[in-house]
């Protein structure tokens, strides 16, 4: 009886696996994904107000404008358009940027003082929006609501396992918190993309490879 309950419960998370596998818009692959387009960004809404309350937006409404514009000009040119695209400054120092599932990017005021040109702000919103069209934070979630199946798949199976599942969900979270490095080439890829296909942005980007050639 036991087996029979393990092996449906394997089953039903191979089917899973077969089922929820998308092709994605921006890269053309196959990817795993459990979390439908809505419910991204439903999610990246309710976070990016936690991180509006928590953080705080930095009050200057004519630069949270500005890097509006350059934001949605650039996501226009992405394969996934129609996203509610969102791009704000937090009160920060630290130089860092974000992006939350849905199309919701942050950079901070720490990084905006240390960029030298608009072609740089725009190559770090263009890396973030690549993350967004790959949707790598769906996919990290994904895996892990399956791991968490996977869990209670081994917690069914084996007594021995269940006395270490508590350990093992504790790692969980760590574990698929950051994007990998393949994440990080990906959304550098996609971002250069992008720039290439604004006329404007690409005139920035020359000037910021051949600063020294005028044309
Ligand atoms: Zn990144």
């Amino acid at each position: 009886m036991r087996h029979f309950r393990f092996l449906s419960a394997l089953l039903g998370v191979a089917l899973l696996i077969t089922l929820a596998c998308t092709l994605n818009p921006a890269t053309g692959q196959r990817q795993f994904s459990l979390i439908g387009e809505q419910q991204e960004i439903a999610m990246g809404r309710e976070y990016a107000k936690q991180v509006q309350g928590e953080i705080g937006l930095y009050q200057d409404k004519a630069l949270q404008a500005y890097v509006q514009k350059i934001g949605k000009d650039l996501a226009s040119h992405t394969e996934r358009p129609n996203l509610p695209w969102e791009f704000h400054v937090v009160d920060d120092p630290g130089v860092n940027a974000f992006a939350l599932p849905g199309g919701y990017i942050f950079i901070t005021r720490g990084i905006l003082a240390a960029f030298n040109s608009e072609a740089e702000m725009a190559s770090v919103l263009g890396h973030e929006m690549g993350h967004v069209t790959a949707r790598h934070s769906v996919e990290q979630m994904s895996r892990a609501q399956l791991a968490q199946l996977g869990l209670g798949v081994a917690m069914v199976a084996s007594e021995d396992f269940r006395q270490y599942a508590g350990l093992a969900q504790m790692g969980l979270g760590v574990l698929f918190l950051k994007f990998s490095r393949d994440d990080e080439s990906q959304a550098d890829h996609l971002g250069l993309r992008y720039l290439m296909r604004d006329n404007t942005l690409l005139g920035w980007l020359r000037s910021l490879w051949f600063p020294s050639r005028r044309d």
